[in-house]
């Protein structure tokens, strides 16, 4: 077994890649933190940082402001950033996808080395308030003027609007037609005329979460992203690359995790409760099983292969490994609930419980593998 969790036994290239990156990050210690810990500005002081290291990006071509490297290297310095506790690469990926799949030639070169470089902050405008899992329900409207686009309509759940400067917004641009011919993806300025941005304060303290009103927003046709109509397929795009634990960083951070559980129930042995001992071996079952999933998706990637429907699979094996991780460390650790621990065990175990819901819900993913992989016979 490897040291690092994604380590295929890495070639030359890729160790000395390892290497670069942990000489770098000796020499590049964390930006000072703030009174609250990894707080949006402060993960855009990081992410700026890791930038000028040319270390985001990795996998992006380099006419598009990246290294033109492998989905590997970008693996493997994510890899490297969970296994020493550091804040993961800024979680932009899939943004970007969206853009290098759908954008003109022209929006990719002006627009994707700026998300890179952390020049331009991105939110993603999809849910609305009647239409999350449903998204294709969604009624904002973008109505065709002489050259230009009018819209009107509300979004929820906008993470990080308040600290953003683009929103890649979906909006239905033709009332008539099937909704996923008729919705259209746009490159919106959030300090246009007509934009109110309102944030939420989530039960965990974060701000995380905003509404966002669009009244009478002027959007240029410039500004739409690929042709009219095509916000369905960039949806299930962007989505596809939201729910994978590749290129997160999160692997590596949840073994350090598990290797604590290890470490615990070895120290304390027969003093902690049996179905605490089982709890720890199901995580333990759960990272692996993930681990060895990944490995295999990284190797699909590696061969050409999309995140595609099969990501929801992903996504059901990290929401299972993260929740079950976060809920037995707090009762392996109880101190962490009051405050006596870790604060970021405890803000982790909260924000672990919206893994089912982010990115689509678990039983949406269950409903995409019956029907899209498994071709289980729908019922209606
Ligand atoms: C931390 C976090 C960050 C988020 N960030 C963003 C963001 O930046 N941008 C953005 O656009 N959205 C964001 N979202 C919204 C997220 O995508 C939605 O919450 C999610 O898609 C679910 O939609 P909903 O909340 O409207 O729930 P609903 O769709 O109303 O679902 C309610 C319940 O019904 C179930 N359900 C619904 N339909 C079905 C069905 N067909 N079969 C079985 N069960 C069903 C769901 O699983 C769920 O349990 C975020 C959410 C969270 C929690």
């Amino acid at each position: 077994m490897n040291d690092m969790p994604l380590d295929f036994g890495d070639p030359a290239d890729l160790a000395r890649l390892r290497g670069e990156f942990r000489a770098w990050l000796a020499d590049h210690p964390l930006p000072e933190r703030g009174a609250e810990e990894a707080t949006p500005e402060f993960l855009h002081r990081w992410h700026k940082l890791l930038h000028s290291g040319g270390w985001v990006g990795l996998d992006v071509p380099a006419e598009y402001g990246g290294r033109g490297l492998t989905t590997l290297h970008q693996v493997a310095v994510s890899d490297e950033l969970g296994a020493c506790g550091a804040p993961g690469v800024p979680r932009i990926g899939y943004l970007a996808q969206a853009l290098l799949s759908f954008g003109s030639e022209e929006q990719r070169r002006r627009l994707v080395p700026r998300m890179l470089a952390g020049d331009d902050v991105w939110c993603q405008g999809f849910s609305e308030p009647g239409a999350g899992s449903d998204l294709a329900g969604m009624t904002t409207f973008a109505e065709r003027r002489d050259g230009h686009y009018v819209v009107r309509g509300q979004k929820l759940w906008t993470s990080y609007a308040q600290y953003s400067n683009l929103c890649l917004l979906l909006a239905r641009t033709d009332r008539a037609g099937a909704p996923h011919k008729t919705i259209s993806a746009f490159a919106l300025p959030l300090d246009r005329p007509g934009v109110t941005v309102r944030p939420l304060r989530a039960a965990n303290g974060d701000d995380e979460f905003c509404e966002l009103f669009l009244d009478d927003v002027r959007i240029e046709d410039a500004e739409r992203i690929g042709d009219e109509g095509i916000g369905w397929a960039l949806a299930m795009t962007t989505v596809s690359y939201e729910r994978n634990a590749l290129d997160t960083g999160h692997i590596s951070k949840y073994g350090l995790l598990v290797d604590r559980l290890r470490d615990a129930v070895r120290e304390r042995g027969a003093a902690l409760p049996d179905g605490l001992r089982s709890a720890v071996g199901r995580c333990v079952v759960d990272y692996e099983v993930l681990v060895a999933h990944t490995r295999r998706r990284i190797a699909e990637r590696l061969g050409g292969g999309q995140a595609g429907f099969e990501s929801s699979v992903d996504k059901l094996l990290m929401t299972r490994t993260e929740q079950r991780l976060y809920q037995t460390a707090l009762d392996v650790f109880p101190e962490t609930l009051h405050g006596d621990g870790e604060a970021e065990v405890f803000a982790e175990y909260l924000y672990s419980r919206a893994a089912s819901v982010y990115g689509g819900t678990s039983q949406i993913q269950r409903n995409i593998i019956a029907k899209r992989i498994l071709a289980l016979p729908s019922g209606d």
